[in-house]
This record gives C-alpha cells, sequence and structure tokens, in this order.
C-alpha cells in the first residue's frame, strides 16, 4: 500500500487545523488551539484503491520557517491554505510555494501540491474573488479548491486530488 505523507501549510488563523480535522475526523472544532502541531493517520480510497495517509497540520508562525523546512523535506505532498475571507493569507501561499520547490530542488511542477481557500460559508466576510484565485493557480499550475470545513465542503476533494497526484510522482511508495 502507498505511504504519503503530506504535510498543510498556510498562514496562521486560515483553518489549517479546521481542514485536516474536518478530514480526518469528519468534526468542527470552533476554536482550536493555534498553537497544536499535530500528524495524524487515516486511509483513503481513491479511484478504487486505498492509500495510507500521514497529515501534518502545522502550527509553526512564519519565524519558524527552518522548522516548515524539515516538513517539506520529509512531505511527498502539500496542502497550501488561504483564507478566502483575508486577501493576505495568499501572499503565504506564494511563499510557500517557492519555499517548497526552493528546497525539494524543483521546478518542474511535479511535486504535489493542492491550494486550498477555506471559510467558503463566510459569504460576507470573502475578500478573494474567484477570478483572483483562478488567474493565480494556473499562472502557479496547481490544482486549487474553495472549500469550508464548517459545512464540510470539497474537503475530501483536497486530500484525493492530492492522493491521485502523489500516485504518479510517487508511484513505488
Ligand atoms: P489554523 O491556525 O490555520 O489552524 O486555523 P484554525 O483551523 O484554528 O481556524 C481558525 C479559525 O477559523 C477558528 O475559529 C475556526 O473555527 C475558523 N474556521 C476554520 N475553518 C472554517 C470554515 O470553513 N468556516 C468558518 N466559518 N470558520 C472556519
Ligand atoms: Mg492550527
Amino acid at each position: 500500500m502507498h505511504q504519503f505523507k503530506v504535510v498543510v501549510l498556510g498562514a496562521g488563523g486560515v483553518g489549517k487545523s479546521a481542514l485536516t480535522v474536518r478530514f480526518i475526523q469528519d468534526k468542527f472544532l470552533e476554536h482550536y488551539d493555534p498553537t497544536i502541531e499535530e500528524a495524524y493517520r487515516r486511509p483513503i480510497t481513491v479511484d478504487g484503491e486505498t492509500s495510507a495517509l500521514e497529515v501534518l497540520d502545522t502550527a509553526g508562525a512564519e519565524q519558524f520557517t527552518s522548522l516548515n523546512e524539515v516538513y517539506i523535506k520529509a512531505g511527498k505532498g502539500f496542502v497550501l491554505v488561504f483564507s478566502l475571507t483575508q486577501e493576505a493569507s495568499l501572499k503565504e501561499v506564494d511563499h510557500l510555494r517557492k519555499q517548497i520547490y526552493r528546497i525539494k530542488g524543483d521546478t518542474g511542477g511535479s511535486i504535489p501540491i493542492v491550494v486550498v481557500g477555506t471559510k467558503l460559508d463566510l459569504v460576507t466576510e470573502r475578500e478573494v474573488h474567484q477570478n483572483t484565485i483562478q488567474t493565480l493557480a494556473s499562472r502557479w499550475g496547481l490544482p486549487f479548491y474553495e472549500t469550508s470545513a464548517k459545512r464540510n465542503w470539497h474537503v475530501s476533494e483536497v486530500f484525493e486530488n492530492l492522493v491521485r497526484q502523489m500516485r504518479v510522482r510517487y508511484p513505488t511508495t
């Protein structure tokens, strides 16, 4: 069976833990300790094949990017999270994306990455237009999902997409 390490990265408060816990435990946590960093395990069946996922929900502030480096080296797939209600959080995604390519020594776009906008349910607080993120994602050559951990919208699709990418990139893992 494939065993894949997935790292969830993004600015503080964007909903990394909520997304991870929705996927792993199918519940929504209104108040999750922002300093908690935890690795979860779960099998996932995609296209009739089951893989073992380890999902690391990171909690590092930007000043701890040296820790990110350790995670990025170990990770096979990456979920880059921003909040649809916070335009500034997109910048961190761009920064992380570049950091991943630099650390992995690969700019060819073969690293499994999914970009995720969270809090889709907070319609009146939305700051990031769909056009903005669509344009960025196509420039970056990365798949993109708008999600809500609260309502459980499109959360599983994120991880399924990543699993498909990781199977292509790491067929023997
Ligand atoms: P993290 O610091 O990136 O891990 O962010 P958290 O997962 O702790 O979420 C930060 C805040 O945003 C918490 O109050 C969450 O309840 C809230 N939140 C996260 N995801 C969603 C969502 O999809 N919808 C709504 N309405 N709130 C969310
Ligand atoms: Mg968190």
